[in-house]
């Protein structure tokens, strides 16, 4: 197959033709049609993930048909047109029995514990417990852009912030992620303030439903005006960068007993932020990490978007070829990119 891979880290991946992958017993390999381009892709390909071994192939965004089955798989055939969690549980410790497979002991990560998508095939462990039949009506590229971004927002909104219609909503960073839980927001009829440094990324998240968007280099002080247009702060609060100030500030413009998501990763020198922890306590904030969204949730986020209430296309920025990810890759620390660039091309 052709594929991208890197021998080093921070080296520039090259593409070239490796061997097919097999499918383990409980596993599948899938012949994959469209992958996003993530942020996680360049922070692995920096070494900021102590998950992955080299050589290393990326990709973990992925939609596709199977290819070839394991002998142990039950619920899928040949042909199925399916995508996966980024985080795909075992199926057998404590936390897959739970149903939270996003936080599974055990986890396969298609692009960081094994193999990726940046690839003609995938191979895909635990294919049971973890597959998701796409639509008829959805493309493999819209299925690709719910990757990690747009169900790790569906999670963060809807399950960890417990947002509800006529609350009021702050989403820290207009990339992927934010914009995802920008829609998502103003869908479950939310009130949502938007804060960039960039006016371009505003103005989609005002197309998107934001009701209030913040450039935060043309305010004084952030969470004061935030506090100002919200009448004293925000129920949920995202920070969907992952930095350290964001994070601060997300966790600050939150009304009393509000609560926080983090779902901008926080690696290498940004791993242990500071958090004010006196407001916490004082306000009984509430702090959550959103990591992934188990497969059987899928179904609830996929009802919204077959409704129209969520158009996860929207999202899509550059459709561009396997050989053209290389570049995309290593400059993807420069947030150039307004939506979520797409390999739809891998020979
Ligand atoms: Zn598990
Ligand atoms: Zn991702």
């Amino acid at each position: 197959m052709r594929a991208l891979f890197y021998e080093r880290f921070g080296e520039t991946p090259k593409v070239s033709t490796l061997p097919d992958p097999t499918p383990s017993p409980s596993g599948v390999v899938v012949a994959v049609k469209a992958t996003g381009l993530c942020r996680s892709d360049w922070h692995g390909w920096m070494g900021h993930d102590a998950d992955i071994r080299l050589p290393h192939v990326p990709g973990h965004e992925l939609a596709g048909t199977i290819a070839a089955i394991g002998r142990d798989v039950r619920r899928f055939k040949i042909g199925d047109r399916v995508t996966v969690p980024f985080v795909s549980g075992c199926g057998h410790c404590h936390e897959c029995r739970s149903g939270n497979q996003q936080v599974c002991e055990e986890q396969f990560q298609p692009g960081f514990t094994h193999w990726g998508s940046f690839a003609e095939y995938v191979a895909i462990d635990y294919a049971d417990q973890n597959l998701v039949y796409l639509p008829d009506s959805m493309t493999y590229e819209t299925a690709a852009s719910l990757g990690c971004r747009f169900a790790t927002s569906f999670r963060a909104v809807v399950d960890q912030g417990r947002l509800k219609g006529g609350e009021w909503l702050a989403v820290h960073g207009c990339g992927g992620v934010g914009l995802s839980a920008i829609m998502i927001g103003h869908a479950l009829g939310a009130n949502v303030v938007a804060i960039d440094i960039a006016e371009d990324k505003l103005a989609i998240a005002r197309q998107l439903g934001a009701t209030v968007a913040i450039n935060s280099r043309e305010v004084p002080d952030l969470v004061e005006a935030v506090r100002e247009a919200t009448g004293g702060g925000v129920h949920v609060s995202v920070d969907a960068l992952g930095h350290p100030q964001t994070c601060f500030h997300s966790i600050s413009n939150l009304r009393r007993r509000g609560r926080h998501v983090q779902v901008g990763l926080m690696l290498g020198e940004h791993a242990t932020p500071a958090i004010p922890m006196a407001r916490v306590i004082g306000h009984e904030l509430e702090i959550y990490g959103s990591h992934g969204m188990q497969a059987w949730r899928y179904d609830a986020m996929l009802e919204m978007i077959l409704s129209g209430k969520l158009a996860p296309e929207k999202l899509i920025g550059r459709r561009i070829s396997l050989d053209e990810a290389a570049l995309a890759l290593t400059e993807m620390d420069s947030f150039k990119d307004s939506g979520i660039s797409i390999i739809d091309r891998f020979v």
